[in-house]
């Protein structure tokens, strides 16, 4: 059946210097390899680009390998099985896997995981009930541990990670402060999904001020997208005994330059705050319990999601390029290919 179909894959054709562009990836055409036994293949559907990839992309030490040059991109991929060499998988399941970013991928069926588009459609599985939904889950119900009554602050808020954060401590009956970079992600987040309050970081020219305004207790819970000088505002305020889980630091990783900022340590000793940075990787074997209690806060309404969707492979660079540039509300994703019927 692949016979003289075509692939199209991505590669990475540089490493970037700062900011990605479009010259840091490269399409190219191969033909499809069929596969052997113990093998499927796989078509994309929906394509997942993230935040953390553009760490992969620089050959400094992390706690993942680089990406290589010249090599095919590797993330998150929901397909669907054209062809089963797999006792495992038959044509036409539904599967996720860390698969490279092209249009067809050939694996060994073990390497892939079936999903069920009953239950969630199929992007819920690169998003809510994904990686994106269990970083928030583990990182706030492990690390930040919210309390009702408490205030809880996420940045990043109207993103993948961020727009979980807040409604899952709105579940655990915490106030909800949520900073984003746009009016019409504040008014998602309040309007939306029950955020108390909000702050458009981009035009507030007084981040200490609104920060006091919108959390007039002080910060129990500090969830930590962003790093930088909005995280430097909001360690001023910590109460005592104060929790940071340290997720993301977006507006460093595209810097040249050292990210300096103000020593944090005297108001940790002060606020007798916890900080602790984590992975999503980190709470592997917890994955089931995460998926669990999400799939049922989002079948009971308790929780909602968005999804930027872009249509077409074409547009995996443009689209990974704009969370960067904040284009994105909720998770941002690539439809690649339909479902068959
Ligand atoms: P996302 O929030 O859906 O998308 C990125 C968002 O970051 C953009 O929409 C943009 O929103 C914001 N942003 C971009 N540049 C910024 C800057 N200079 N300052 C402040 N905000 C900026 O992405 P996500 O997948 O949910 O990831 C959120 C964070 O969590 C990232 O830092 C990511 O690396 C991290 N993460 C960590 C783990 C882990 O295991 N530790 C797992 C997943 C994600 P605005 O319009 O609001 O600026």
């Amino acid at each position: 059946m692949t016979e003289s179909m075509e692939n199209q894959q991505i590669l990475l054709a540089a490493r970037p210097n700062g900011m990605p562009t479009e010259e840091t990836f490269e399409f190219r055409e191969v033909p499809i390899a069929d596969p052997k036994a113990g093998e499927v293949l796989v078509r994309t559907l929906y394509l997942s680009v993230d935040p953390y990839m553009r760490g992969r992309m620089s050959d400094a030490k992390s706690y993942v390998e680089p990406f290589q040059v010249n090599e095919v991109i590797p993330g998150g991929i929901v397909g669907e099985v054209v062809q089963s060499e797999s006792d495992h998988l038959k044509v036409g399941d539904k599967v996720i896997g860390m698969l490279g970013w092209q249009k067809y991928n050939t694996v060994e069926a073990t390497t892939v995981r079936q999903v069920d588009e009953t239950i969630a459609p199929l992007s819920a599985y690169l998003s809510v009930l994904g990686m994106t939904g269990l970083t928030a889950y583990f990182g706030l119900l492990d690390i930040g541990q919210p309390k009702a009554g408490e205030t809880v602050v996420v940045s990043g808020a109207a993103g993948a990670v961020g727009m979980v954060v807040g409604q899952i401590a709105k579940i655990k009956g915490a106030r909800v402060v949520g900073i984003a970079g746009s009016e019409k992600k504040t008014t998602f987040l309040e309007q939306e999904l029950g955020f108390d309050a909000t702050i458009n970081y981009k035009t507030t020219d007084n981040m200490e001020q609104a920060l006091d305004e919108a959390c007039p207790n002080g910060v129990d819970v500090y969830f930590d997208n962003v790093g930088g000088p909005i995280s430097d505002a909001v360690m001023n305020r910590l109460n005592d005994f104060a929790r940071i889980p340290v997720c993301g630091a977006i507006s460093s990783y595209n810097k040249t330059d050292d990210d300096l900022g103000p020593r944090i340590q005297p108001k940790l000793i002060k606020s007798h705050a916890m900080i602790k940075g984590f992975v999503v990787q980190d709470y592997a074997d917890r994955f089931k319990e995460g998926t669990q209690d999400l799939g049922k806060w989002l079948s009971e309404g308790r929780i909602k999601y968005e999804e930027t969707i872009v249509e077409g492979f074409d547009n995996v660079p443009q689209a990974f390029l704009g969370l960067f540039k904040g284009e994105n509300l909720g998770k941002q994703l690539v439809k690649v290919s339909e479902p068959s019927e």
